[in-house]
């Protein structure tokens, strides 16, 4: 048990040790003895060793398309009459899927491309950092690889094509193991005429030596806050320490520049989105009630009546998709099988997480949200609970 000035100097030792990690101008090191997110494996991926995120030090991408179906600021306005994005509001969020993940979590709504990993095990000494029990996740729902590899002139190049296309914004998806390679590509296409805004849309669950060496690139951070609860963050993502550091990554995203919280309503855990919802708003209070609510569904609301001069915004989604063969793959029981009534076979560990959410569920998270004050706030429709928010991977 540490005692609580032993885990201040741990921080500030954990801070400069990062720090001096990401100091060196050759981005190309940072791979070199990795700590690029809170695993901290200290591996040297450009000789092949392997981290608990399972990547290269080669980016690697699974999908760049528009995509039309993240806050409307960030997609613009869906037309359901032409199934398009209203080209006078930009032609949707320029979004760059980058595989693998450093989380767990067994209702993965990616997990088509998040346990993208190279075969092989950890190398040795890749040991994750803080509390996490990487021993009983690391290789839970391990796929064959997906996506290819991409080098920095390509990358520019698909954001550049990206921008051609009409984006509103470049969307960097859970981009943190590649980020080296990615503020290099970054640098190309600036020079090369890239100007909309970039987003990074993240878990919540990065470094916060990597945000401080990414500040001034990105123009708009879309993290999530998925749980409060370390028991919860333990059971459901493997990551005890998820509340911790998003927490702490939040707050230093919200320092740099407009930040964009991304909460998802999962069936059977209103509590804990009550609780994400208290936490946010304890901590953000001016920021959050000043505003108006946007109590419309994503697809019916046009972001340009309301330019938006807020700082830090909620999303509260209700998009939540079972994905049988993430809980599957993820249960950690290899015998697991979709249950048939009364047959006796091993049982998904959370099955209240094997259906959508109801209008109750998330009607009482909006209105926890409205009694709190809240007012600076995505609020989606519960139309828009399908699985086509799942991209075609
Ligand atoms: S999980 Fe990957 S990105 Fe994170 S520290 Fe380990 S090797 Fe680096």
């Amino acid at each position: 048990m540490h005692q609580p000035w032993m885990r201040a100097l741990e921080c500030i030792e954990y801070l400069q040790e990062g720090i001096n990690s990401m100091q060196s101008a050759d981005r190309s090191q940072w791979y070199e003895e990795c700590v690029l997110c809170p695993h901290r494996c200290r591996v040297n991926r450009t000789q092949g060793e392997i981290g608990f995120c399972g990547q290269s030090s080669e980016s690697r991408i699974a999908r760049a398309a528009l995509h039309f179906w993240e806050e409307p600021e960030l997609s613009g306005v869906y037309d359901s009459a032409d199934g398009d994005a209203d080209d006078d509001n930009g032609r949707g969020s320029g979004t760059v899927f980058f595989t693998g993940c450093n989380l767990r979590c067994i209702y993965c709504q990616n997990h088509a491309i998040s346990r993208d990993r190279l075969s092989g095990s950890r190398s040795e000494g890749a040991s994750p950092g803080g509390d996490l029990d990487t021993d009983a996740a690391g290789d839970i729902g391990r796929i064959d690889r997906v996506g290819r590899n991409v080098d920095e002139e390509e990358l520019a190049d698909i954001f550049l094509d990206l921008q051609r296309q009409g984006a509103r914004n470049i969307n960097l998806v859970t981009a943190f193991m590649h980020m080296p390679h990615v503020l290099n590509a970054l640098d190309i296409a600036k020079a090369n005429g890239l100007s909309i805004p970039i987003v990074y849309n993240s878990s919540g669950y990065e470094s916060l030596e990597l945000l401080k060496a990414m500040e001034g690139y990105i123009d708009i951070y879309l993290p999530d806050l998925k749980y409060v609860s370390e028991d919860l963050a333990a059971e459901l993502s493997h990551a005890p320490d998820y509340p911790r550091v998003a927490k702490a990554a939040i707050a230093e995203m919200v320092r740099q520049t407009k930040t964009i919280v991304r909460h998802l309503v999962l069936p059977g855990h209103v509590r804990e989105s009550k609780r994400v919802l208290d936490y946010l708003y304890e901590t953000y209070a001016e920021l959050l009630g000043s505003g108006s609510c946007y109590a419309e569904s994503l697809q019916e609301k046009n972001p340009h009546e309301n330019s938006d001069p807020h700082r830090l915004q909620i999303s509260i989604m209700s998009q939540y998709t079972p994905v049988a063969a993430a809980l599957h793959a993820l249960s950690g029981r290899k015998d697991f099988r979709p249950p048939e009534k009364g047959d006796g076979a091993p049982r998904n560990a959370h099955p209240e997480l094997d259906r959508r959410i109801t209008k109750r569920e998330y009607d009482r998270v909006v209105d926890h949200a409205i009694a709190l004050g809240i007012t600076n706030a995505y609020i989606q429709g519960r139309s828009v609970a399908k699985e086509s928010f799942i991209p075609p991977f």
